[in-house]
């Protein structure tokens, strides 16, 4: 039987797409519970499954498997059921779209996102874009910004999509992945993808618009082949991600500098906040570990009450 990837859910027909390219619409058959995890779909893009045409159908299929997932990100649900939602699932890399200017993302926003990246297990990438309207001091930000998170393993990059600038590098970070593009409306993520793919005519802000409403549970996210093999999934950020309900002890796991250290710590449910004998602390204090990411690790643990 074949395999396939589904690209696009609209809740009880799924888009696959064979492994020649084709999207052949499907169905899913039986009930499908995966262990100990509460969801509302069963299925979402980026999952693989295993698929069989149906006799009578008109060039549809049936799902009949679901192969095991790498990884996957989920929403929490805003009403009260306890069910998530799962949005993507196998993704290679999260690329998450910032602007130091107009508008400006905040490094709390950025750095929010990326301890759900963390803790989804999905490695992520920063474009910083509209460099083509910095200034002499924004450009000075970047440098910093890029000397403080290129360390961590998030690679930083400088594109103008107006401009043009940066895109060959762009093109060359989502081949052969699947990639989630990621960031506040505006920062322009519609732009940059028409810059290198003219033909998708994507437009994110859409979406972006829609998830701002905030109430919405069952957006289905969509899953495009920019090029052959290379793939994204545009979400509008971080309320689309949610942050898990991580406990005050976990959250510097999501933290690659404090992870480093987390064995340190004289006490091990240490959440670096007053604790003596702390290396998390004592790092921020020696200029190891950027004042900046500190107080957004302080601000997420005064934050973390579960919301999403
Ligand atoms: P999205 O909401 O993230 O999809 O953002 P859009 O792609 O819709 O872009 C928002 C606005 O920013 C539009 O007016 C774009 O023309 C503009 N924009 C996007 N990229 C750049 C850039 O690199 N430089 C400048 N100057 N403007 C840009
Ligand atoms: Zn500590």
């Amino acid at each position: 039987m074949p395999n396939g990837l589904v690209m696009r859910s609209t809740g009880s027909w799924y888009d696959v797409r064979s492994e020649s390219g084709e999207i052949i619409k499907c169905r899913l058959r039986g009930k499908f519970k995966i262990k100990g995890l509460k969801v509302s779909n069963p299925l979402a893009v980026g999952d693989w499954v295993v698929y069989e045409m149906e006799d009578a159908g008109e060039g549809t299929g049936v799902i009949t498997k679901i192969e095991t997932r790498e990884n996957y990100i989920i929403r929490q649900s805003v009403h009260k059921t306890g069910h998530g939602h799962i949005i993507a699932a196998n993704l290679d890399q999260a690329i998450l779209i910032a602007t130091l200017a107009y508008p400006k993302t905040s490094l709390g926003f950025i750095d929010r996102f990326l301890v759900s990246a963390e803790s989804f297990r999905i490695p992520t990438k920063i474009i910083f874009n509209k460099v083509d309207l910095l200034d002499e001091a924004m450009l000075e930000e970047y440098a910093y910004l890029k000397a403080v998170y290129e360390p961590l393993g998030y690679e930083c990059f400088l594109t103008s999509a107006t401009e043009g600038q940066g895109m060959e590098e762009f093109k060359s970070l989502l081949h052969n992945q699947k990639s989630l593009l990621s960031g506040h409306s505006g920062v322009g993520k519609s732009t940059l993808v028409n810059a290198i793919a003219p033909e998708l005519d994507i437009r994110t802000s859409e979406i972006s618009d829609f998830s701002h409403k905030g109430v919405h549970t069952t957006t289905f996210a969509e899953m495009h082949e920019i090029f052959p093999d290379s793939f994204i999934i545009d979400t509008p950020g971080i309320r689309e991600l949610g942050l898990l309900n991580i406990k005050p002890q976990e959250l510097g796991h999501y933290f690659p500098e404090m992870r480093a250290l987390l064995n340190e710590c004289k006490f091990n449910d240490c959440i670096h906040v007053n604790e003596p004998q702390c290396a998390v602390m004592a790092a921020v204090e020696e200029g190891l570990i950027a004042p900046d990411r500190y107080e957004s690790y302080l601000s997420m643990l005064a934050n973390n009450d579960n919301r999403r």
